[in-house]
């Protein structure tokens, strides 16, 4: 069935719009482009709007010093498409970003994105069963069906401190790194200690004067053993590439252990705690230093951190901790916790994503006008992570509760893709004009993963991006890689309304 009948003028029309091009939407469209046949969907029928200037989304925009990935390079890539050469275990940012920029080249996606195009909305049309896109510079778009592949944590996160605006010198974001602020030599104050912030600061140490590290939670870090990977093994893994497939095949078992003792935490959890304290105790003398490293909460609780070199660099004598965070931002620095101003000269927020709230009101409109940010609130849903009742022909990728803890994201990623393609495929050999899951279906899937997500070690009582401020979790999947390729593997069709005619009349 051709979709684009209606297309209004100024507009370019579509069959499928995915929105964001980094590892989610390439992995969608690189998806579509290979059954195109069999879809009925050529490539030129389908676009792939981004908001940057190029694509890659989280590695394109993460470019603070020492981003890299905290999942290992054979895991972290698509299964469809194994690298035999990464360089190290743990791929720097710019290997990752060439990584997907080479992947988009060899499967000829780069013609179908558009880059520089921030959607600032995108509206149902109800009468004529479209989404109808805006983007920022006013071009507008519309295809039947819309794929969200934004990311969950897109949207960085500023703390609201006291005094914020009044700081003169420049002022840095882990996800809005500007290259061109000098830090040789400066005092720089550094606000969080999370995945970006150990990743930053043994970076950063050696170049400062001084480090002030403002800490409010320490987090549990276990050894990185990060490493170069020997050329004899590259050259293997070139020419044998099963080698690599048995490799990523070994890491996804070893991780997705892990997420048992998510679920099920007590004794592997103990353990953990045990290998975290003797890597504390093994990087760290100073018992005063041990002390404030280490957390009060449950291994697991929060994201558990992976690094060799974060704690030697807060035993340098130019790297100062100060626990408790920044309680307010003055003209000239920072005012800790302990009542202690002390200057600074830039300011790095490495405070994060807004991760239970991925998108600002005013964006998404779908059923009767409804803004799906504000009828989400702070704890977005979805059902299988993917549709939303009262939004039809609207699908997600990396959507609400399909997070990892312990885990590749391309996993879920091409899980889902494959899920939405098929709801596509029949969608278009029907002539089906509206898809749109039953709101009972996506009650009822809500309640079995937030009963199971209850249960879980992210629950046991610390704070974390995970969670809403009463303790609900739209981020998380609360199970292994396997369990959610499984309930993917199918579409439960019956909690699916199938709508065709010029009304939307129900079919199933
Ligand atoms: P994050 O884990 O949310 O960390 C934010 C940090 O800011 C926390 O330590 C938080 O403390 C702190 N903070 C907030 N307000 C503060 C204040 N007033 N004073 C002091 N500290 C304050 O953010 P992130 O480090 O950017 O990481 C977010 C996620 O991105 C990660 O968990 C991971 O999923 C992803 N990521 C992945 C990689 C990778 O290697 N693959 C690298 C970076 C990030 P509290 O803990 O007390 O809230």
């Amino acid at each position: 069935m051709e979709y684009g009948e209606t297309q209004q003028a100024g507009e370019e029309s579509f069959e499928v719009l995915i929105l964001g091009a980094g590892f989610a939407g390439l992995a969608m469209a690189i998806s579509l482009r290979e059954q195109a046949e069999a879809l009925g969907l050529p490539p030129e029928r389908v676009a792939v709007l981004e908001r940057e200037d190029e694509i890659g989304g989280t590695w394109y925009v993460n470019r603070y010093p020492g981003c890299a990935c905290d999942i290992p390079s054979h895991l972290y890539s698509y299964s469809f498409a194994r690298k035999p050469d990464w360089s190290r275990a743990y791929a720097p940012q710019g290997e990752i970003l060439d990584y997907i920029r080479e992947v988009a080249e060899r499967f000829q996606i780069r013609e179908q994105v558009r880059t520089g195009c921030d959607i600032t909305s995108a509206r149902w049309d109800e009468q004529a069963a479209r989404w109808r896109l805006q983007a920022a510079d006013g071009r507008r778009f519309s295809a039947p069906f819309l794929i969200t592949a934004t990311g969950g944590l897109s949207r960085p996160k500023w703390p609201e401190l006291p005094g914020m605006e009044r700081f003169t010198g420049p002022t840095l974001h882990t996800a809005q790194w500007d290259e061109a602020v000098d830090l040789k030599g400066k005092t720089v104050a550094v606000i969080g200690t999370g995945a970006s912030a150990i990743q930053l600061v043994p970076q950063l140490a050696p170049r400062v004067g001084r480090l002030d590290l403002y800490q409010r939670t320490p987090p549990w870090i276990m050894p990185r053993a990060d490493a170069p990977i020997a050329e004899w093994s590259k050259g293997a893994m070139r020419k044998l590439p099963v080698l690599s497939l048995l490799r990523r095949e070994r890491l996804r078992w070893v991780n997705d252990i892990r997420s048992v003792a998510f679920l099920h935490w007590t004794g592997f959890m103990r353990f953990a705690r045990l290998q975290a304290q003797a890597h504390i105790r093994s990087q760290i003398q100073d018992p005063v230093l041990r002390r404030k490293v280490t957390p009060d909460y449950d291994v697991g609780c929060k994201r558990v951190l992976v690094a060799d070199d974060y704690y030697p660099a807060l035993c340098r004598d130019n790297v100062h901790l100060h626990t408790g965070g920044a309680t307010a931002i003055e003209a000239d620095g920072v005012l800790g916790a302990d009542g202690e101003r002390r200057p600074a000269d830039v300011i790095v927020y490495a405070t994060g994503f807004q991760a239970t709230r991925p998108l600002p009101v005013g964006v998404v409109f779908g059923k009767g006008g409804t803004d799906l940010a504000a009828y989400w609130g702070d704890c977005p849903f979805a059902y299988r992570g993917t549709t939303v009742a009262g939004f039809p022909n609207l699908f997600f990728l990396v959507g609400p509760n399909t997070g990892l803890g312990h885990s590749s994201m391309l996993i879920i990623i091409e899980a889902q893709a494959r899920y939405v393609r098929e709801l596509l495929r029949r969608s278009r050999a029907e002539g089906v004009r509206e898809i749109e899951v039953k709101q009972q279906a996506e009650a009822r899937y809500n309640e079995e993963i937030q009963a199971k997500l209850g249960k879980a070690i992210w629950a046991s009582g610390c704070k974390s991006w995970y969670i809403t401020e009463d303790g609900r979790n739209p981020t998380l999947w609360p199970g292994s890689t396997f369990a959610f390729e499984q309930m993917l593997a199918e579409v439960q069709w019956d909690d699916y309304e199938l709508r065709s005619g010029a009304q939307g009349s129900r079919d199933a």
